[in-house]
């Protein structure tokens, strides 16, 4: 009797789907808040662990907005000490939640005093985009297609999962100063529909 099983694919892990954005130091320590690795190599603590990053001495931070704000005011208030965090910090954005804003941009910086990356991933936690390297928009990742529908940004993987954004933006697919090939989204904002301008403008 044939297996059924043969030759289908073997189940992937999310943490092997997903590469870095850009190369990473082989000897950094990755340290993420919360939730599945996105990362291979990613250690992941819930909320109830973070004590326990003092001692694991990560290099990068991973994690969404709300736990990386968290963990800034503790680290601010003293409670937990991590000054070996020296690479980066990594913001993740899921599709349809605003992007980081510069109040938490500059919280970051002020509290890990290292450069901040924002990750834009799906409901699952797969990598659609990333800040580039040189400040100039969010590369999406390999096989990644980004695109504008009725102003809107929208994501397609390359097993065509469609996300929306709930934003606009442009698309730029010059070359980059960073080195990366693939396009830049610039100019992110949120998304107005039609019906709302229409009422901003009836309130001004
Ligand atoms: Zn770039």
């Amino acid at each position: 009797m044939k297996q059924l099983s043969f030759g289908l694919p073997r189940r992937t892990r999310r943490a092997e789907r997903n590469r870095p954005p850009f190369g990473l130091r082989p000897d950094v320590r990755v340290a993420q808040l919360s939730g599945t690795p996105v990362f291979d190599k990613v250690v992941a603590f819930a909320r109830d662990e973070w004590q326990a990053l003092e001692s694991f001495q990560p290099g990068l931070l991973i994690g969404h907005a709300a736990d990386l704000k968290q963990l800034a005011e503790s680290v601010r208030a003293g409670f937990i000490d991590l000054a070996s965090v020296d690479y980066a910090v990594f913001v993740l954005t899921a599709c349809g939640e605003p992007p980081v804003d510069d109040i938490l941009r500059v919280l970051l910086w002020q509290s890990f005093g290292v450069p901040v990356y924002e990750l834009l991933v799906t409901e699952d936690k797969e990598l659609l985009a990333a800040d580039c390297e040189a400040q100039e928009g969010w590369h999406v990742q390999p096989g990644v297609d980004a695109m504008l529908l009725d102003n809107e940004l929208v994501l397609r993987t390359a097993a065509g999962k469609v996300s929306h954004t709930g934003q606009t933006a442009e698309i730029a697919a010059e070359a980059c100063q960073c080195g990366r090939k693939t396009p830049r989204i610039l100019k992110v904002e949120r998304l107005r529909r039609p019906a709302e301008i229409r009422r901003f403008a009836a309130i001004a």
